[in-house]
């Protein structure tokens, strides 16, 4: 095709998506003045192509899902035999794939926990945050209904959800929010609201979901919810034995613990489980993205033996979960993240993660340490976040320093993430969750096309 061919193409493209969709956290006023999405067309492992053919190396996988890389033809072929065999079953009865997929995901978890199919991230929490009102309503504890979350966690953007989120910025102009949530301090030790260093510190951040729930009254409060790493808010990983310290104290005020593992599950930190890997015991996991690395939309909310057992009773009790999605275990979507935990398994996706994870820590301390603007590279497994500081005062930089850096990075074929509206003036993470296939010589192009785009800021 000829290029003034593909350009016209393009341009047209660019026309009916200016009239006709509305993207996420995206200001559409520029887009008149002739700046445009990027139209991506194709994607192969670890890069995607744009409608001019030109080639990205996306290490954001798409929204931090797609953990097993673009282009496996194998999860198209368990879509596609699923689809002729099967195409919809609602799970108020059951097929062979939600069960199986339930079956692998008790292999990954302890607490031989139950699942409950959703669609996305922010229905794995909202089911989880009914679940657990239920569940104490049904113990003999009404009053117990309220859930602490922390200060720059994201859980997701319906209304419950949101209300747990603790970024500013995403929930100031959809207020009033549910009632019933509140937040603790963050686990973010580059930027402490206590000022003080670990270990002497204490966690006081962790400390801190104690003095929120005195101030909620233990008597009021139904869970507590917590990313092992907080990923959106800007990569922050506590110290080693801080979630331990988070469960102690559920334990001692008769609180669940919910974890969501959106993000970190499937092998982004290393592990199956981030919270497993810390060697924590959580009530709920909610998890989605790399679930089915993104080939089909699907959350699921697990829970334990002991909290499914608060649900049973005779059939006219009421006691069950009144709760229902149409699409919920949709068997396409299960045979694809069955799909794809077998290819997660069978690649050793989550070591290889581990590994890649150490390596792009090493090789971006090596490019960036002395860069005045680089304040804090910190991450575990392949989620890592790069904080970039004003060189001279060590303020965090503004949003629009952080848009040349991406953009930068963009015209050098890398497609990155950064921190986006989660608190006015502290947006100011670069954030690598590339596929888990990514290799050395992948990494280093990244480091260096970092490298060079910081040094021209
Ligand atoms: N929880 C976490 C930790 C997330 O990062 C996200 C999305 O980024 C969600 C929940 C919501 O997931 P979804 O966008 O699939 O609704």
């Amino acid at each position: 095709m000829s290029t003034d061919l593909q350009t016209t193409m393009t341009q047209e493209m660019q026309q009916l998506d200016q009239a006709h969709l509305w993207h996420p956290l995206t200001q559409h006023q520029p887009y008149q003045m002739g700046f445009a999405p990027l139209i991506i067309t194709g994607g192969s492992r670890c890069t995607v192509k744009d409608m001019n053919g030109k080639e990205y190396l996306d290490v954001a996988a798409g929204l931090w899902c797609v953990n097993v890389g673009y282009g496996r033809d194998e999860i198209a072929y368990a879509a596609l035999e699923q689809m002729q065999t099967l195409a919809y079953y609602p799970l108020t009865q059951s097929h062979p794939k939600a069960i199986h997929l339930g079956a692998k995901l008790a292999e990954y978890l302890p607490n031989n926990p139950h699942v409950y199919f959703s669609n996305s991230g922010s229905e794995a929490n909202e089911t989880a945050f009914k679940m657990v009102r239920q569940y104490w309503r049904q113990k003999g504890f009404a009053s117990k209904y309220k859930i602490i979350s922390r200060h720059r966690g994201y859980h997701g953007s319906t209304m419950g959800a949101l209300s747990a989120t603790g970024q500013s910025e995403r929930t100031r102009d959809y207020e009033p929010l549910v009632p019933g949530f509140s937040q603790a301090a963050a686990p973010y030790c580059f930027r402490c609201s206590f000022h003080m260093e670990y270990p002497t510190c204490q966690m006081q951040c962790a400390e801190d979901f104690e003095r929120r729930i005195q101030i909620e009254g233990a008597e009021n409060v139904a869970a507590i919810i917590v990313e092992p790493i907080t990923a959106g808010g800007g990569v922050l990983v506590p110290p080693v034995d801080y979630l331990r310290r988070v469960r102690e104290i559920a334990d001692k005020y008769h609180l669940l613990l919910i974890v969501d593992e959106v993000v970190t599950g499937f092998g982004r930190t290393g592990a199956m489980f981030a919270h497993t890997d810390y060697g924590v015991r959580a009530d709920v996991v909610t998890m989605a993205k790399g679930l089915a690395s993104g080939y089909m939309p699907i959350g699921a909310t697990a829970v334990s033996d002991e909290i499914f057992e608060a649900f049973l009773g005779e059939p006219e009790s009421g006691t069950h979960l009144r709760h229902v999605n149409t699409f919920s275990g949709h068997p396409v979507a299960c045979a694809v993240a069955l799909k794809n935990l077998e290819i997660i398994e069978r690649e050793d996706l989550v070591s290889h993660s581990r590994r890649m994870g150490e390596y792009l820590i090493s090789q971006l301390q090596l490019r960036l340490a002395a860069h005045r603007m680089v304040g804090n590279i910190r991450g575990r497994g392949l989620l890592v976040g790069v904080e970039i500081i004003d060189a001279i005062d060590g303020s965090p930089v503004q949003d629009a320093t952080m848009k040349s850096i991406a953009a930068n990075l963009v015209n050098r074929g890398i497609l990155a993430g950064k921190t986006t509206d989660i608190e006015a003036g502290h947006n100011n993470v670069l954030i690598f969750a590339p596929p888990l296939i990514i290799t050395e010589s992948e990494i280093d192009c990244l480091c260096d096309a970092v490298k060079s785009a910081l040094s021209q800021i």
